[in-house]
């Protein structure tokens, strides 16, 4: 079995300096779920095709979602069928497609006393919810189940649910995941590059300037369309189409409490006391999420966003619903992160929560770009995106397979006997790369670091061949154990310190310039605030 590496950075600029190499089909910027999605489709169709992302793969809203695959009920609610249709059709394909890194959970919605919706009314939406998606998991529950699924819940203002069946992932690996079968079929990607301008010939772009980051040499790269992909940061590449459009940045934060004291077995929907908000509670790599909030956020996007003391305050007390006899306090918060959504807007005030989460294209010659959705629909999204780029290309090359991701042929049980459970998790986060992953490490790597599920072997790949370039590319996207352990998993830095040196050769000066660079990073974007 052929393993896909990560593109050699160092190689591939060294090419792309050489004018021979310069010249692309397709370059993609933006290196989150929406550009990985169009390189993956692109290719695809027999385009050479190249992304840059600016920081790290997944560095923007695509490490820093809810994580959570999902038709969208909002929308269903707001009457629009068709986009609940397709992200559930999503949803439904990346379940079956990428099993183990899409995992179906189960989602409990209580029905609070004078509250909207009635029990009727909640009764057709999760109808419909699952009739669009072709399933039917949904039923109402009484209060008594509620309480045995959620032991400590106050269910005194509440009356009844429903439970239904929505999806997580881990939003990195599958932007990760995405990269890895576009590379497989010929794509390139370049992390730490950014498109600094574009390159015009009249109306028309025909390519950009990249700047590496990391040594802050530029060059021109020529590109029969260039597609911008850069979620919140869409309207700075200075193309013209976006001129005069409007993408307000919006703020959702989260928190992670230990699942020993704050266990949650099904995701669950609750209504903030204090404004009527819903906000989800929910397992994930076995600890309990409390998210989100959605706030404008006016500050400067080159500095990642972070949770405010008042956000953290506002998710602890939605979770003292769930665990009014043990509230949780700051002092049980494992970590935080907050992401920022490209909020499309027509420049006009209202609530944001109402904001349209639909993604949008806009085309000019030579460039297509493309902004808002949602992680579920990132396939959706890069039909449409190339679909608009057809008039700018040569025609595509003809393919059978549509699946986004390629069937890894084995079980779990194969690649390891001893836990399939956690082969089978290999298989969703790696793919066809899990078993060679398993083989390039020696067997004492496979136990799992600090509770997690993450072993040393992953990181050891991650080294290897994931474009790894800076300690928090590792902890916190090509693996998550920086938000799974507390302190950003300052006290396992020591395990993984030999093999970044044996695997990258960092010296000892550098292996400290990473971690201080690290625990910055941690201490300013992913730790609890402050005060409250
Ligand atoms: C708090 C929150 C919760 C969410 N929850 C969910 C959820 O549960 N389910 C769901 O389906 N969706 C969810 N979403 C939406 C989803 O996360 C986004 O729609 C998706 O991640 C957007 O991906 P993207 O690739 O367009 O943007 P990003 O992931 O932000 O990627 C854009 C990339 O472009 C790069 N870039 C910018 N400028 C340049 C440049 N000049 N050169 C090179 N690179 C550049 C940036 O560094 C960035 O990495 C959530 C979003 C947020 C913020």
């Amino acid at each position: 079995m052929n393993s896909v590496m990560f593109t050699d950075r160092n190689q591939l600029w060294q090419e792309l300096k050489s004018s021979a190499e310069n010249r692309w089909d397709v370059i993609v910027v933006g290196g989150g779920i929406t550009g990985a999605g169009i390189l993956r489709e692109s290719v695809r169709r027999g385009y050479r095709t190249l992304l840059i992302e600016q920081r790290d793969f997944a560095w923007g809203s695509s490490s820093r979602s809810s994580k959570m695959v999902h038709g969208g009920l909002r929308y269903l609610a707001a009457g629009k069928v068709a986009l609940t249709r397709h992200a559930l059709h999503e949803r439904e394909n990346l379940i079956a497609e990428a099993p183990r890194l899409v995992e179906r959970l189960g989602y409990y919605f209580p029905l609070y006393l004078k509250r909207f919706p009635p029990r009727f009314m909640a009764g057709i939406l999760f109808w419909l919810y699952d009739r669009l998606a072709g399933i039917r998991n949904h039923r109402q529950v009484s209060n008594q189940e509620l309480k045995q699924v959620f032991t400590r819940m106050d269910t005194s203002n509440i009356n009844g649910a429903f439970y239904y069946t929505d999806a997580v992932t881990d939003d990195a690996r599958l932007t990760l995941r995405v990269m890895q079968e576009s590379i497989k079929q010929g794509g390139h990607v370049r992390n730490y590059t950014r498109a600094t301008s574009l390159l015009n010939a009249g109306e028309r772009v025909q390519g950009l300037t990249a700047e590496d980051l990391e040594t802050g040499e530029s060059i021109e790269l020529q590109a029969r369309v260039v597609i911008n992909a850069t979620g919140a940061w869409a309207d700075r590449l200075g193309n013209a189409a976006l001129a005069g459009m409007k993408i307000r940045p919006q703020r959702g934060s989260h928190l992670i409490l230990g699942a020993d004291r704050f266990p949650v077995p099904h995701a669950i929907f609750l209504l903030h006391p204090e404004d009527g908000r819903r906000l989800f509670i929910y397992p994930w790599e076995g600890l309990t999420i409390v998210g989100t909030t959605d706030i404008y956020h006016p500050e400067d996007l080159d500095i990642a966003a972070s949770m405010t003391p008042d956000e953290l305050r506002y998710l602890l007390t939605a979770a003292r619903q769930l665990f009014p006899e043990n509230p949780p306090t700051r002092d049980d918060v494992i970590s935080t992160w907050s992401g920022v959504r490209p909020i499309i807007t027509s420049g006009k005030s209202g609530d944001p929560s109402k904001a349209s989460r639909e993604h949008q294209v806009w085309v000019e010659p030579g460039m297509v770009s493309c902004s808002g959705g949602k992680l579920t629909t990132f396939h959706h999204m890069a039909l449409d995106v190339l679909s608009k780029a057809e008039p700018f290309l040569p025609p595509a090359a003809p393919f059978s397979s549509k699946r986004i991701f390629s069937d890894p042929a084995v079980e779990g049980s194969e690649i390891m006997p001893e836990d399939p459970d956690r082969g089978e998790r290999l298989l969703g986060r790696y793919g066809e790369n899990a078993a060679a992953l398993l083989a390039s490490a020696p067997a004492s790597e496979r136990a799992t670091i600090a509770g997690t599920l993450t072993c040393l072997a992953q990181v050891r790949w991650a080294l290897l061949h994931e474009a790894v370039l800076h300690l928090d590319d590792l902890m916190l996207r090509r693996t998550r154990l920086g938000i799974l352990i507390k302190n950003g998993g300052a006290g396992i830095l020591d395990q993984i310190k030999p093999l970044c040196r044996e695997v990258l050769g960092w010296t000892e000066e550098k292996w400290d310039f990473e971690v201080q660079r690290y625990l910055q990073i941690i201490d300013r974007y992913y730790m609890v605030p402050a005060a409250i």
